[in-house]
């Protein structure tokens, strides 16, 4: 009987994610597509990512961003296979490698002069998303994005092998460049 008292805003599934978000219109990244409710819940999240200072807070920081970036593999586009790839890679080398978040931030400007192919296929679902780091608290937030860049980073068990090999190879293109 519920259905004759619909909600204004009716839900939708983003197509990156997977997330349940609000089905309305507005604006996406340019070509990381997610539903725009999705797009708009990681915005809301930006006023809390500059209050994260410090080198954990950086770290915090920057897995928020290779978190979103890796759960919205939307297209073919060349800036969507190396936003996936690179992301990934940085996902690995923070959570096994414990390379800290303002090391990562240099590193992956190095790692964006290629070409990376399109890794497939997808992963099925996410079981963590950018919506349940938007829901958890202040000061539980960041344990959240911990939560989500873990479960970001096991959906793509298939590919961690590849992913690896693309880190290992520029770490160590990192340590042959001259003062790297
Ligand atoms: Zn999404």
């Amino acid at each position: 009987m519920g259905r004759r008292y619909r909600r204004l805003v009716s839900d939708v599934r983003c197509f990156g994610c997977g997330a349940l978000v609000a089905d309305v219109g507005g604006p996406v990244h340019a070509y990381m597509l997610a539903a725009p409710g999705c797009w708009a819940v990681y915005g809301a999240l930006l006023e809390w990512r500059v209050s994260l200072v410090g080198p954990e807070g950086v770290t915090t920081s920057q897995q928020m961003i290779d978190a979103y970036a890796a759960q919205h593999a939307t297209n073919d586009d060349r800036r969507n296979r190396q936003s996936v790839a690179v992301h990934l890679m940085s996902l690995c080398a923070s959570l096994e490698r414990g390379i800290p978040g303002i090391r990562l931030r240099h590193l992956i400007g190095t790692w964006t002069h290629r070409d990376y192919p399109s890794l497939l296929p997808l992963p099925a679902a996410y079981e963590v998303t950018v919506r349940d780091v938007a829901a958890a608290a202040p000061e539980a937030r960041a344990e959240a994005v911990l939560a989500w860049a873990g479960a970001s980073w096991s959906a793509w068990s298939g590919h961690q092998n590849q992913v690896r090999r693309w880190l290992d190879h520029a770490l160590a293109a990192e340590g042959r460049r001259p003062g790297g």
